[in-house]
């Protein structure tokens, strides 16, 4: 396949099911040695109770060139908040970020929940850049059930990164139908997996790729992490650093 500039990212989060830290302690060391055999430096999305309770992985791995930006004080979904209760979660936030010497550059919303005074918020406090929409994604459906202006918004806007705000840049994830993403990587056949990833690469001039640190462990409680364990997934995720050709 042609060459084609991936963005890795991985949101770190308590585990999907068990709320343990499990893909933070292990996950991300798993993440490290495949992403760092393809000289990969993933950006990951932290919620600041992990860097709060495991600040010296996060400052390793910072040390290495990966970016450490933001994703929420204990991933709640931002559009189920107040305005004041968006503003503390980022204030405090920052605080914390800030108490290890470290300063996110950019958000991305729990479950991807942006909406316009989160994102006026994140220009208020100097982020660059925010990473939650993800256009074509018919899946976020799911998740957006009552906000439908909200996601035909996200669903057509722009494939690229854009001006959001004044001071604020949209790097959208990547998705065709289906989000660029483990799910979308662990079900399908390799086969099904090219062809998708082919029209990502027609649709996307910089596709942006996420996965979450609870991927790189085994989720105990998880259906489809029992029908498509992460050992599956850790194969995918190779065969496409293998077919993006990045490695030097
Ligand atoms: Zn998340």
């Amino acid at each position: 396949m042609a060459n084609s500039k991936i963005l890795f990212t991985i949101d770190v989060e308590p585990d999907l099911h068990t709320g343990k830290y499990e893909g933070i302690t292990t996950g991300l060391k798993t993440a490290e040695s495949i992403f760092s055999k393809y000289n990969i430096k993933p950006i990951l999305f932290v919620t600041s109770d992990c860097i709060k309770k495991y600040p010296e992985i996060f400052l390793e791995l910072n040390k290495k060139g990966w970016e450490i930006s933001f994703h929420g004080l204990t991933h709640k979904r931002f559009d189920s908040l107040s305005f004041e209760e968006k503003e503390y979660e980022i204030k405090e936030s920052l605080r914390i970020f800030k108490k290890f010497n470290l300063k996110p550059k950019g958000f991305r919303a729990p479950q991807h929940s942006i909406d316009d005074s989160t994102l006026n918020l994140l220009e208020k406090y100097n982020f660059e850049y925010d990473s939650s929409y993800t256009p074509l994604n018919l899946l976020q459906l799911i998740f957006f059930p009552k906000k439908i202006g909200l996601w035909i918004r996200c669903f057509f806007s722009p494939r690229r990164t854009w001006q959001i705000r004044k001071n604020l840049i949209e790097k959208p994830t990547s998705s065709f139908l289906l989000p660029f993403t483990s799910l979308t990587l662990r079900i399908p056949p390799v086969s099904l997996l090219k062809l998708y990833f082919k029209f990502i690469k027609l649709l996307y001039a910089e596709p942006i790729f996420y996965c979450h640190s609870w991927d790189f462990i085994k989720v105990r409680g998880s259906r489809i992490d029992g029908l498509f364990p992460s050992s599956v997934f850790q194969e995918k995720l190779i065969r496409l650093l293998k077919w993006t050709k990045q490695k030097n």
